[in-house]
């Protein structure tokens, strides 16, 4: 893997930067999600149990470059008090002579958490001269922040390379995760890919051709893979400029030795709406007046055959309109049948991106997944096989 952990690094009486994914949803003063800040826990846990002193860094939404109190991290202080269970320090900035005194006068057992680095509009132009300002506040670097790791900001990449580094708990099991799925996997592996549109996953799709035994492709991308076949799909979700994309995609998976695995029978209505009048019919026969909203029983049954014979699966992208009843019964079925294999210890199953998380939670399927990463951007990057910068600049 190249990169060290928490575990490789000389804690004691360290002061360690910390970058850290805190953008927890807030109403009217209120942390209204705290999800973030929990799972990030285990790594403060973990340096101040060592003897280190944690000094988080984080950006909190999109200031670009100027102090907005409503985005200051300030107003998380009582919040991470309680999930740290320990006093919390802020600093008004985080470079700096207050957060240097801030980093020096740090004391044993305590936090400290800096201000929104993008209050800096250098944070995402990755400036060395503010990552080296960040730099003097520490002794060395740990990266908890998988969901920023796609991007080079001063943060997460140039100040990695000045000082010892490793990942967090948290980047540690998501990089875990992801390259049991994607890295060196148990075979056969199998992908799920849905979601509205080929477009915006085209890299995605090239990149998985290569590295799995089969594709399951769904949702309103399917109809695309459908009408590049002069399947009839009336007026569903589809590109119809990407038809010759799709089928250069499904040549290529010839030569790579992946299976594709298109809708067999699909699910169709006039409407798009919740429990509109729908049928189910075969392959070919949807009216010229109807779209497809969802993929048919028929469909269902391959993919689980498909799952059975799989030990490792990847996931991203529903297989149906799955905000509307009864248009999410594939991507239910095939969720509980992934859960089900993982429960059993028969599969690995790794999800995330977009709407992905909300799909399975909503099956009811997600909190028996091997992983279920909320890394959203840095996840489908990942999964395009594109090299991080955060990830990139922890192997030293
Ligand atoms: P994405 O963000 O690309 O993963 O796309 C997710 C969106 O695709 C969800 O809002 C789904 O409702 C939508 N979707 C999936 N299948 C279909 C379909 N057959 N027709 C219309 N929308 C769909």
């Amino acid at each position: 893997m190249g990169w060290k952990t928490l575990d490789d690094m000389e804690l004691n009486g360290k002061r360690v930067l910390v970058r850290v994914d805190i953008n927890v949803p807030i109403v009217e003063g209120v942390v209204t999600d705290s999800t973030r800040i929990r799972r990030i826990s285990p790594t403060v846990r973990d340096i101040l149990a060592a003897g280190g002193r944690p000094i988080l860094l984080a950006h909190f939404g999109r200031p670009k470059g100027e102090r907005r109190e409503n985005l200051s991290l300030r107003q998380l202080v009582p919040t991470l008090e309680r999930a740290f269970e320990t006093r919390v320090q802020f600093a008004a900035d985080c470079v700096g002579p207050a957060a240097e005194l801030a980093a020096e006068t740090l004391q044993d057992g305590q936090v400290l958490l800096l201000e929104n680095t993008r209050f800096h509009a250098a944070e995402t132009k990755n400036d060395p001269e503010l990552a080296a300002g960040m730099a003097r506040l520490g002794d060395v670097y740990c990266n908890d922040a998988f969901s920023a790791a796609h991007r080079a900001h001063a943060s997460t990449e140039a100040l990695a390379r000045l000082l010892p580094a490793c990942a967090g708990r948290l980047m540690q099991a998501e990089l875990q995760a992801l390259e049991s799925a994607l890295g060196k996997p148990r075979r056969p592996v199998t992908a799920v890919v849905g979601g509205a549109k080929v477009s915006t996953k085209l890299e995605l799709l090239s990149n998985l051709i290569e590295k799995v035994d089969t594709l399951v492709i769904g949702g309103g991308m399917a109809n695309t893979f459908l009408a590049a076949q002069d399947v009839p799909i009336g007026i569903s979700l589809a590109e119809r400029l990407m038809t010759g994309t799709a089928r250069e995609i499904m040549e290529k998976a010839k030569t790579t030795g992946c299976t594709i695995l298109l809708p067999r029978d699909v699910v169709v209505a006039r409407k798009f709406e919740a429990n509109a009048d729908h049928e189910i019919l075969p392959l070919g026969q949807c009216p010229e007046d109807a779209m497809i909203l969802d993929a048919g029983p028929e469909s269902v049954a391959a993919i689980a055959a498909v799952l059975k014979a799989s030990q490792t699966l990847i996931w991203n992208g529903p297989l149906g309109a799955f905000e509307i009843e009864p248009f999410d019964t594939a991507t239910n079925a095939a969720a509980l049948q992934a859960a089900a294999l993982t429960r059993s210890g028969k599969l690995i199953s790794v999800a995330g991106g977009g709407d992905t998380v909300a799909a399975l939670n909503a099956s009811g399927a997600g909190t028996d997944f091997s992983y279920i990463s909320t890394a959203g951007g840095a996840f489908l990057e990942w999964m395009e096989g594109k090299t991080l910068p955060g990830v990139a600049a922890l192997i030293q």
